[in-house]
């Protein structure tokens, strides 16, 4: 086997947790530290790996490959991807979609400056739903494409709901609507409105005194989260909160459908979906595959920002490309 990749994590969250366990399932990679902001005695590692001061991480430069970062999009990522780019091959999840060209081109800047690969928004969407995306229009150019996402916790929305006056604790998951999703798949092509697409459903335990009806109210009105969908309010205890609503699953279905020949009379459809038991580990497994990957693209002398579209699969895999096409092609 060739060399053992070095990596480090940089931010300890669920993602960053999610990646520690996903290299313990890749031989050839090696963690080497993680790197917290926080006050690194007070931050306990789930393995025996080492926890650092993000001040001190400038000297692992030439101790480690690759760095996978593990910060949030809203605000680490901004900061941290162009500013670790200039020290070390990166990978990140940034999933904020419509900054990713900005975002793209500061990484580059850094990256390219300094003789680095940084890959940047991977993960499942953007990441492998974005490749599904491409390769399913570039197969078919005249056809339409639909996302469907869910059932799964959705971050921001429960972010959201958490602001509510009244509410104590709060999780909504977004959730397909069947009908929808069976009239993409039989090809027909429909025109779904965005409340024809997807519900969303909301368990929240109240504060003290607060006026059940009213929060319902507040949360279904809410522009932008919850105004345009059909949504469901559960008001639960805390407990029943804590006990059957701590996980984070997701998944979903990027669907296209197409016609093809002379007449256009052949219906085509390319679908791709995830179910998900945890969003963070199965993220931090896309984003380990995509370390190596910077990884073999640096050693190849490649430089800059790269997205999961210019990156080759065959170098995601532990295993030659002989191996490949013996086995998987
Ligand atoms: P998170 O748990 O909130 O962690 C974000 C950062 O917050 C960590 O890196 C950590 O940095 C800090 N942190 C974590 N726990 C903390 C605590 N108890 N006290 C103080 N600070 C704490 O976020 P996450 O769930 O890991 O998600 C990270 C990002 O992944 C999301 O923002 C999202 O953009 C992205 N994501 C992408 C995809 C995709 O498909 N592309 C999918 C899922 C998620 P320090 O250690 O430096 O303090």
């Amino acid at each position: 086997m060739s060399k053992t990749i070095s990596v480090g994590i940089v931010g300890y969250g669920n993602l960053g947790r999610g990646v520690e366990a996903a290299i313990r399932q890749n031989p050839d990679l090696e963690l080497k530290a993680i790197f917290t902001r926080r006050n690194a005695q007070s931050v306990v590692a789930g393995t025996a790996t080492p926890m650092v001061s993000i001040s001190d991480i400038e000297q692992y430069k030439g101790k480690i490959d690759v760095m996978i970062l593990c910060g949030g999009s809203a605000k680490d990522l901004p900061e941290q991807g162009p500013a670790l780019a200039k020290h070390f091959h990166t990978v990140d999840s940034f999933d904020t979609h419509a900054l990713i060209p900005e975002y793209f081109e500061q990484v580059n800047d850094a990256a390219t400056t300094n003789g680095h690969v940084s890959v940047i928004s991977t993960g499942w969407d953007p990441g492998l739903f974005s490749l599904n995306r491409l390769l399913a229009e570039a197969i078919l150019p005249e056809g339409k494409e639909y996302t469907f996402w869910g059932k799964g916790v959705s971050q921001g929305h429960s972010d959201a709901i958490r602001r509510v006056p009244g509410v104590k604790n709060g999780i909504q998951y977004t959730i397909p609507i069947e009908k929808a999703v069976e009239s993409v798949r039989s090809g027909s092509e429909p025109k779904l409105s965005t409340r024809e697409k997807h519900l969303r459903e909301c368990y929240v335990a109240l504060e003290e005194g607060a006026d059940a009806e009213a929060v319902a109210n507040e949360i279904k009105n809410m522009p932008n989260y919850f105004a345009d969908y059909d949504t469901i309010v559960h008001i639960v205890s805390e407990e029943t909160l804590k006990a059957e609503h701590s996980r984070m699953p997701h998944g979903g279905n990027v669907i296209r459908s197409g016609r093809t020949g002379p007449n256009k009379e052949s219906t085509q459809v390319i679908e791709f979906g995830l179910k998900l038991d945890s969003n963070p580990e199965f993220t931090a497994s896309v984003l380990v595959a995509y370390a190596r990957a910077a990884y073999r693209l640096a050693q190849a002398g490649d430089k800059g920002a790269k997205s999961v579209f210019d990156i080759p699969f065959g170098l995601l895999s532990p295993k030659s490309p002989a191996e490949l096409r013996k086995e998987l092609l």
